[in-house]
């Protein structure tokens, strides 16, 4: 590297050098809205009985928004549970300082994560005997109780102990001495779905189970164990699956899971995102754009060039079937969608420039863009949409 000492009498020292020192908004960015994320959280609860607690869940992330800021706002809403889906996601958590319990959703099957699970004061979800007893090890070893949720299938055929032999199971960890049982729950796979209240559903079918295998179990009237089995769609249908807990993703984010939505229920969403326009250039009429050459411009055509792209997680196959927003304006998206730039047609506007601010996601003015809409055009779940945005993507906190 060449000597990079300026010359006399230019103030070198103004400008920074360092990664830290690039503004995040200089790209494309994540805006996360913390009072959003705490006022739904609010809303929801209101659903719930005073004895249902929330539990809200964290996992990817949350759900791409960055897990801290969405911890610290949903336990300022009344979030008493976190859910993650990994250890890792769990010890992170506990490094932020959180203090509320915290449930791994997902499955840890060795010894070693078991104990480390213990020592960071998470509590792993138990789906076989085996488990069980790799807990109260570990448990015994430290003289204390390892706190556990266990888990029953019924219907998801995923994690969890075999309903058919959950019964006589249960027997048997009732006499382990050093495990703690906090919670029972099953999940959910089909509460979104148009029927999911009709009597035959999925859904009511693993309702019934569930419920059937609670009152085999026979549980001691002041026991302090917390059943759970409902995510957004399910908390959403009727009370009937709030048990003692609800574990809440997606709502809390601000979007409805159910096509029919509650016209009572105002979820803002809390994810804002949006890009600068990093170029512009006329093109003539008869001139291609982007990669394949799949749009070709009708009208002498302004081009804003944004500095996102699929690398930042925005689906490919948007390409073309998009808007982004400028002043309470749409504008499309043209041609396809490179790994870190896209193409907008801004030929309309005479306020656009280099270093303008466009959303992709979320409101200016009355317009809104939400996830749900990409969901639907990219043929996926606005779950993927919010969970692909990547770490280039700087998050940034506001109100
Ligand atoms: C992700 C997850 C949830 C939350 O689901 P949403 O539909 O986003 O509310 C709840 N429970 C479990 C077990 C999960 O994995």
């Amino acid at each position: 590297m060449q000597n990079r000492q300026p010359k006399q009498g230019f103030n070198f020292d103004k400008y920074p050098i360092f990664e830290q020192d690039i503004d995040p908004k200089q790209r494309a960015w994540i805006e996360v809205k913390g009072k959003a994320l705490e006022a739904n959280v609010r809303q929801l609860r209101t659903k719930l009985s005073t004895n249902c607690q929330f539990m809200a869940v964290v996992k990817a992330d949350g759900y791409g928004h960055d897990a801290k800021v969405v911890s610290d706002y949903a336990i300022r809403g009344g979030a008493s549970e976190l859910g993650v889906a990994t250890l890792k996601e769990g010890i992170k958590l506990r490094s932020f300082g959180v203090k509320k319990p915290i449930l791994i959703l997902g499955n840890l099957y060795t010894k070693r994560d078991l104990i480390i699970s213990f020592k960071n004061d998470l509590m792993p979800t138990i789906s076989s005997i085996r488990e069980c007893l790799i807990c109260n090890n570990i448990g015994k070893h430290f003289g204390l109780k390892f706190s556990l949720h266990l888990k029953i299938d019924t219907g998801m055929s995923r994690l969890g102990f075999e309903s058919s032999k959950f019964v006589q199971q249960f027997e048997k960890i009732k006499s382990f001495e050093n495990i703690s049982i906090e919670g029972i729950y099953s999940h959910l796979s089909s509460a979104d779905e148009d029927n999911a209240l009709n009597s035959q559903s999925i859904t009511q079918l693993q309702r019934l189970k569930f419920n059937e295998l609670l009152k085999q179990i026979n549980l001691d009237q002041d026991n302090e164990i917390k059943i759970h089995l409902a995510n957004s769609a399910g908390m959403l249908l009727n009370k009937d699956f709030h048990f003692q807990m609800v574990r809440v993703g997606l709502s809390m984010y601000g979007y409805s899971p159910l096509a029919k939505i509650d016209k009572n229920l105002l979820l803002k969403p809390a994810l804002y995102l949006k890009a600068n326009v990093a170029f512009i250039r006329i093109i003539d009429q008869g001139v291609s754009v982007s990669y394949g050459g799949k749009f070709v411009s009708r009208r002498q055509t302004k081009l804003a060039v944004l500095s996102i792209g699929y690398a930042d997680g925005v689906p490919r196959n948007l390409s073309g079937k998009i808007n982004v927003i400028h002043n309470n304006k749409f504008y499309p998206q043209v041609g396809s969608i490179t790994m870190d730039q896209m193409m907008v047609d801004i030929t309309d506007s005479n306020e656009i420039r280099i270093g303008s601010t466009m959303v992709l996601l979320g409101s200016d003015g009355d317009k809104t863009i939400s996830p749900l809409e990409w969901a639907r055009k990219s043929n996926t779940i606005p779950w993927e949409i919010l969970c692909s945005f990547k770490n280039r993507l700087p998050r940034v906190q506001v109100d």
